[in-house]
């Protein structure tokens, strides 16, 4: 292998490392702590694995905990009324409502009743309008954590050739704009995107989010490119990503593992969001 690793795990770390600071200097600036509110509803055995990992995290660096959980049968209007509750109430910073909801649930009208301030998923339509506007507002977590790895290992964002595989609204849409925000030269694929390996070999960085494993072999990047795999899968033999990392990793001068690369990235952010919305609440924005 001759691709340098981009170490997610060792990034975050650094991170919340500054996020835990900032906490401590918000509260003893005078500011409240900040408070996470995370709702699960069900039982869906991974969305509890994700949701204690999150809850985990935020204690580690002294955000309050206002977890909620709701029984798998729970009704529109009374999870609804949780929403608006925890929407109204100070001590809570920031929402997350863990996907999926069980499908009786209308999960789209249920995240449309979290205030856009508190929306540290960034996934509302007023967060995703403001990002598409390039004003300032709680970005989706995978995308910008992908944003800090970059700057963390100086990749060359302006004016930079970037190829985007996938156009969720989770992953794929909120990064190309990141990376427009950023002035790289963006193009996005998709499942129609007519000869992807051919518009993949055109890019200095490769976001591949797609979904499909091992989508991405060496034929699609280019010698000396960044490739960022936010695939994850599990198989019989362990993890793997959208992307053939060893054979990747030949041709490529830096590439994310899997796993150990995005994903550390993506619950850390969430911390810097439900920090930043903190701030914002308490008119503490400029503060360290
Ligand atoms: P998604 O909603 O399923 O979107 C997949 C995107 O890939 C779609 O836009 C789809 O195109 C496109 N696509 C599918 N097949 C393709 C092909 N053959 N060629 C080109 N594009 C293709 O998935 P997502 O939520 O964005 O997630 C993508 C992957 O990232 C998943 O494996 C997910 O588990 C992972 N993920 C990881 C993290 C993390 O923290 N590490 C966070 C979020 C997601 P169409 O729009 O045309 O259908």
């Amino acid at each position: 292998m001759s691709a340098e690793l981009i170490d997610g795990t060792t990034t975050a770390r650094r991170v919340r490392e500054d996020i835990a600071k900032s906490v401590a200097e918000l509260v003893a600036a005078g500011g409240t702590v900040p408070g996470l509110a995370t709702v699960l509803i069900g039982d869906d055995p991974a969305s509890h694995v994700y949701v204690r990992n999150k809850r985990r995290a935020c204690a580690e660096v002294g955000i309050r905990d206002h977890h909620r959980h709701l029984p798998a049968d729970v009704d529109q209007a009374t999870a609804a009324a949780l929403i608006d509750e925890l929407a109204s109430d100070p001590a809570v910073s920031g929402i997350l409502l863990q996907l999926p909801t069980p499908g009786h649930l209308d999960a789209e009208a249920l995240l449309a009743l979290i205030p856009a301030a508190k929306d540290v998923d960034g996934l509302t339509t007023a967060n995703a309008g403001l990002l598409a506007q390039g004003r300032p507002g709680l970005r989706p977590c995978t995308p910008s954590g992908i944003i800090v790895l970059l700057d963390q290992y100086d990749v060359p964002l302006r004016g930079a050739e970037v190829v985007v595989v996938g156009r969720s609204a989770l992953v794929g849409k909120p990064m190309a704009q990141l990376l427009l925000e950023r002035d790289a030269t963006v193009t996005t694929c998709h499942s129609r995107t007519r000869d992807l390996s051919a518009v993949c070999r055109r890019a200095d960085i490769l976001v591949v989010a797609a979904g499909i494993p091992e989508l991405i072999g060496p034929a699609a990047v280019k010698p000396g490119a960044t490739v960022v795999d936010v695939g994850i899968h599990r198989r019989d033999t362990g993890l793997c990503g959208d992307v053939d990392t060893a054979a990747v990793a030949e041709v490529a001068a830096r590439i994310t593992p899997v796993p150990g690369g995005v994903g550390p990235m993506t619950i850390v952010m969430l911390l810097a969001n439900t920090l930043t919305a903190a701030r914002r609440q308490q008119g503490m924005a400029g503060r360290p």
